[in-house]
């Protein structure tokens, strides 16, 4: 997922009128979706189209990378986009299916409910973004952070309804959330892209999409015990979001701290590296898997791998630029000891970085 915008308003040059790359489909559909909320009516055929939408599946899909969401439980938050209060749902029996349920109640609840009411200023953005040529400009800065060799066929989505503002699927769809997006920007959350910042978001997802099978292709030649396994695979992770929020952003850490989707992690460092030791021992010395390793990550929900990566790549970046960099985005296990050995403040176990940087290895 991605969260990087710094600016106010979308402003739209007049020299980008290119025909569009994008996929607005399901984002129609749920204009139309909204419109008629806000009408008091809506059409079940009209529903049934919002809920079968390849778009829709999308953004399911991403709440169930770290959390479970049903199309039953989405369904019912559509349902009452229009009500005062969120719908009540039956107590949740693990802790993904929890986060899933709060994940739509905190979050995409009210963005959908604040829709109802914008649909209006949601017409209007979406009426610009359709004029945006952005996806040679996006590629670019994809690239230029990522190992060279790096490809990818990305197929963007605009959509609405969903918990990120950007997401990436081994498939190659990646999408902006034009609702969610427009949602925190009215809440005091990042401000709503400009049009610069808007290439910023796919840039980030083609980020995800270049690097994630050059990390699976490392992993295949590792062989790794099923502990060393899930230790890898949250690795794989804080780098991928690391590196893409971090480098495909700012490429520096104190404008990070200004953001607010970074900011409670970042000026928490005390908190946020242990955090990942903590994980890291329990995966590999406790056999901690499935709920539990859920539970141990509960403290990074939102934006605490992206925070936890950029903070060591940019020690590593620091001391090594991009040739240091490149070696640990292409093997997750050697963040730890590239970051320890770049000085990186604040330490962490230089024997559990030893340890980490040596899994699976023949
Ligand atoms: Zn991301």
């Amino acid at each position: 997922m991605v969260a990087f915008a710094l600016t106010t308003s979308l402003s739209v040059p007049a020299q980008t009128v290119a025909p569009s790359t994008l996929n607005f489909t399901q984002a129609d559909l749920f204009l139309r979706f909204l419109r008629a909320q806000a009408g008091g009516a809506v059409a079940p055929a009209l529903l049934d189209s919002v809920l079968g939408s390849p778009g829709t599946a999308l953004v399911i899909r991403q709440q169930n990378i770290s959390r479970t969401v049903t199309l039953e439980d989405y369904r019912t938050i559509l349902l009452h986009a229009g009500d005062s209060t969120p719908p009540p749902f039956p107590p949740s029996t693990t802790e993904r299916a929890r986060r899933g349920i709060e994940g739509l109640v905190r979050d995409v609840w009210p963005a959908m409910h604040w829709g109802v009411a914008n649909v209006g200023l949601l017409a209007e953005r979406l009426r610009q973004l359709r004029q945006m040529d952005f996806d040679s400009d996006a590629r670019k800065r994809a690239l230029q952070f990522l190992p060279p060799g790096a490809q990818f066929d990305g197929k963007p989505f605009v959509v609405m309804g969903g918990r990120a503002g950007g997401a990436a699927f081994d498939g190659g769809e990646i999408y902006f959330d034009l609702l969610i997006t427009s949602y925190r920007g009215a809440h005091g959350g990042e401000p709503f892209p400009s049009a610069l910042e808007f290439t910023g978001y796919f840039a980030h997802e083609m980020h995800h999409l270049g690097l994630a099978p050059l990390i699976d292709r490392t992993r295949a030649t590792l062989q790794l015990t099923p502990d060393q396994a899930r230790a890898f695979d949250f690795l794989r992770f804080v780098v991928l979001e690391g590196s893409a929020s971090y480098f495909v952003g700012p490429r520096d850490l104190d404008v990070m701290r200004r953001s607010p989707t970074y900011a409670s992690f970042l000026n928490d460092q005390a908190a946020l590296l242990p955090t990942v030791e903590k994980i890291l021992n329990a995966a590999l010395h406790e056999s901690v898997g499935g709920d539990a390793l859920d539970r141990a990550q509960a403290p990074l929900a939102g934006s605490g791998w992206h925070a936890a990566g950029a903070l060591m790549l940019a020690a590593i970046d620091q001391s090594g630029g991009l040739p240091a960099v490149f070696p640990v985005m292409l093997d997750p296990r050697r963040l730890l000891i590239a970051y320890v050995r770049a000085g990186g403040r604040p330490p962490i176990s230089s024997s559990l970085a030893e340890e980490v940087a040596n899994m699976g290895s023949k």
